[in-house]
């Protein structure tokens, strides 16, 4: 009887760390592979969500190319093109649409929450880091709070002037860039002043690039949603 008692006790102890009681990958990083994981990691914490961002954000863009051929690989990595981000990152962009909005731009997302096994994928095709996070680290995207975006002009829903086109690995997408246009400056710097009001880091490499700086708290997942 003292036994049975203490069951629910134990459980409750044991929720909170769902994500620790998984068996460490090869590379000793903790993986979600199952919806059963993923619900316990939700119920111990509403933030580890993955939302929707087509539901959750209004007016919201797309134009996912690693569920096309047009990606740097020229292999459709996707079965889907849906794009989901955990709560906080949601929420955080939600309000960055408004606030772009407000000066007549919108989002436009190539990339968001990328399941594991596909930036196994890519690092298997292009083995180097440049291209895509090294699978024994993981990305902020397997964690679900990395974002590929740029934006788009509200009245036409074209993409505005960027200094290079999305996944152009060269120097030419690096933040010291200097860009001979100085509309392509501005435009850069809209996205990044509005992405780093809301809490959102960028990577100094790749212009299109923004994850949650906190993106440790967020498990790796490999779970196609
Ligand atoms: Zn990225």
């Amino acid at each position: 009887m003292k036994l049975l008692s203490l069951l629910p006790l134990l459980c409750t102890f044991a929720l909170p760390s769902a994500a620790q009681q998984i068996k460490p990958n090869k590379y000793g990083l903790t993986v979600i592979t199952t919806r059963q994981q993923y619900s316990q990691l939700v119920k111990a914490d509403s933030n580890q969500q993955l939302i929707n961002l087509e539901t959750f954000i209004p007016g919201i863009r797309k134009d996912v190319r690693y569920a096309t051929t047009n990606n740097f690989t020229r292999q459709r990595l996707y079965n889907g093109a849906g794009i989901y981000l955990r709560l906080p990152a949601a929420k955080a962009l939600r309000k960055i649409q408004e606030a772009l909005q407000r000066k007549g731009y919108g989002l436009l997302i190539y990339d968001a929450y990328r399941p594991y096994h596909v930036t196994e994928a890519m690092f298997k095709i292009k083995p180097n880091d440049l291209y895509a996070a090294d699978p024994r680290k993981g990305s902020g995207h397997n964690r679900g709070v990395a974002v590929d975006l740029s934006m788009v002009h509200l009245k036409t829903g074209k993409p505005v002037a960027m200094p290079t086109d999305f996944d152009d690995f060269t120097f030419k997408a690096h933040e010291q860039y200097q860009p001979g246009d100085p509309i392509v400056t501005a435009n850069r710097k809209l996205l990044r002043d509005t992405m780093k009001q809301y809490g959102f880091k960028g990577s100094r490499t790749e212009w299109w690039h923004y994850y949650l700086p906190d993106y440790k708290k967020y498990p790796i997942m490999d779970m196609e949603m």
